[in-house]
């Protein structure tokens, strides 16, 4: 009740405004009337409490109400609310931690902050998750019985977006995408209704959820396979500044290895390299991140990535996987809390010199772009990473796009192009730049003949376009999905990311 005063309260200074007859601050009405414990206005604890929760500063937008659900019923009454408004426009937050600006929260609308449906149940093989819940809780509550999941590699990472966009996980080499160990997506769909999707009641819904992301409905539970597993060996290791070429080397030998003998594929080797620029000690920094999943026979084909020196620090350990993501969530809490993070990524088939090409590219760039941002607090960051398998044999398909007869796992390359900064004020700016690193290291790969149209999505820039590269059949296949349970297209009108229709040019909006 405490709740619902202030949050009236706050309408009338709202209204004495007059924004009163804005469609948000109506809705946010409507939404206090419906789910008085669960609204909550500006200024208050929990909306506060709410905002700050988001990892990255530009996302700490200010919508006009927050509503924190705490039950599926909720969310569907929220839904219900937001579809008869026509045309509000709303957010939803799982863990917060995709860092384009929009996608999980908003400004003037209304935000749906999923972090109170955070419970995680263990029965038998399934893990029951809230669409609120971060990693860490699942590893936490599943490793008590000695499993483990196809999860986020820092704990702090949410389980609703990672999913929903596809998930690479310490196990991705052998079992693939975190989505494909999905069994059961709960999902409030546009009409309100609460619905089950798996393989066999609504399984083309079920195939849509797993790379479609929010256009179809909010996801109020994710119903996960886990499995037994012991430790896994892992860590990160930090190399002298003058090891970036041969770092750039071990890691194209470990992939291109793969690619033209495919029979050395060591599935239990994990982890991605990277590179990033120190301004204070006017340095490259050079460290890998790495695991083996199969303490016993380390370090496999990792091998000449830890043995690679000199090293400043090296940080492998055995463990459990959830002792991992959690000391990985330490270095990412530790971050400044002003931090803006933009990033974007691309892909390209492995080649003996492409990794070496795009990195010292990157150098070069990264030099000159001090000289124009010297006061933003800009950090670079330059990662390459493997993409895990395809489904196949009986797991039930995705929609990243992938054949499952193809090679991913052996032959492609994803990079993150990431800049950290602390001035708002630089963003525009280095947001262009980045479109114009991610076209340039596009031309390298062009020029080699080994660019590929696949974008993971989970690290696409809001300019990329990840469903197209999903490739013309997926994208008509997830079309004909979204019309057949959103038929007025509220989840492509209402709410930001990446969408399956564009708005103007020859791709419009089909409503
Ligand atoms: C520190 C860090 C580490 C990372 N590590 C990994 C990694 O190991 N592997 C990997 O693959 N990726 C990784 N990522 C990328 C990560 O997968 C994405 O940022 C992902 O979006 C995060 O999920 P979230 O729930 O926190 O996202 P949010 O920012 O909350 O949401 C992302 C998108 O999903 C939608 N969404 C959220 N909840 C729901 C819901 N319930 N129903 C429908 N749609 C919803 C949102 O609307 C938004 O568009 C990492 C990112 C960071 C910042």
């Amino acid at each position: 009740m405490h709740v619902r005063a202030s949050y009236l309260l706050s309408c009338l200074v709202t209204a004495v405004a007059a924004e009163y007859d804005s469609p948000s601050s109506s809705i946010c009405d409507a939404l206090a009337s419906a789910l008085p414990n669960s609204t909550f206005a500006p200024e208050t604890t929990t909306y506060n409490a709410s905002i700050s929760s988001y990892p990255f500063a530009q996302s700490r937008l200010h919508p006009t109400c927050i509503v924190r659900p705490q039950a599926a019923e909720d969310v569907a009454t929220a839904v219900r609310l937001l579809r008869k408004s026509r045309g509000t426009k709303f957010a939803v937050k799982g863990g917060g931690h995709n860092a384009n600006a929009g996608f999980n929260n908003i400004e003037d609308g209304i935000t749906i902050d999923m972090q109170s449906l955070n419970r995680v149940e263990h029965y038998a093989d399934v893990a029951r998750v809230g669409a609120g819940a971060l990693w860490q809780n699942v590893y936490d509550v599943v490793g008590k019985r000695g499993h483990a999941v196809l999860g986020g590699r820092i704990g702090v990472v949410g389980v609703a977006g990672f999913v929903t966009g596809g998930g690479i996980s310490h196990f991705s080499p052998e079992r693939g995408w975190a989505c494909d160990y999905v069994v059961n997506f709960q999902i409030v769909l546009a009409n309100g209704s609460i619905v089950n999707a798996n393989a066999t009641s609504h399984p083309s819904l079920f195939a849509a959820l797993k790379g479609g992301q929010n256009n179809f409905g909010v996801i109020t539970r994710f119903d996960l396979k886990t499995f037994l597993h012991g430790p896994v060996w892992g860590g990160r290791i930090v190399y002298a500044p003058q090891v970036d070429t041969a770092l750039a080397t071990a890691f194209t030998d470990f992939k291109y290895n793969q690619s033209v003998h495919p029979e050395t594929y060591d599935p239990y080797a994990a982890g991605w390299v990277t590179f990033s620029y120190n301004q204070t000690a006017k340095a490259f920094l050079n460290a890998a991140v790495l695991w083996y999943t199969k303490p016993e026979v380390k370090p496999g084909a990792l091998k000449d990535l830890t043995s690679l020196g000199p090293q400043v620090m090296n940080g492998m350990a055995t463990g459990p996987v959830g002792d991992s993501t959690r000391n990985a969530s330490m270095a990412v809490k530790a971050s400044p809390p002003n931090r803006r993070t933009i990033w974007a990524t691309t892909t390209f088939r492995i080649t003996p010199t492409i990794v070496h090409s795009i990195h010292t590219l990157w150098k070069s760039l990264i030099l000159d772009l001090y000289k124009t941002y010297p006061a933003a607090g800009f950090v670079p960051e330059l990662t390459f990473q493997a993409l895990p398998p395809p489904p196949r044999n009986s797991t039930p398909p995705n929609s990243l796009g992938f054949s499952p007869t193809s090679t991913p796992e052996k032959d492609l390359v994803f990079l993150q192009v990431v800049f950290h900064h602390t001035d708002g004020n630089a963003t525009t700016g280095l947001t262009e730049k980045l479109k114009e690193f991610v076209n340039l290291f596009d031309g390298l790969a062009e020029e080699e003949g080994v660019k590929s149209d696949w974008i993971y999505l989970n690290f696409a820039a809001g300019f990329q376009d990840p469903l197209r590269g999903y490739g013309e059949e997926v994208l008509k296949r997830l079309r004909k999905v979204s019309k057949r349970y959103d038929p007025e297209g509220f989840f492509q009108r209402q709410t930001a990311g990446f969408k399956l229709w564009k708005g103007n040019g020859t791709d419009q909006h089909w409503w």
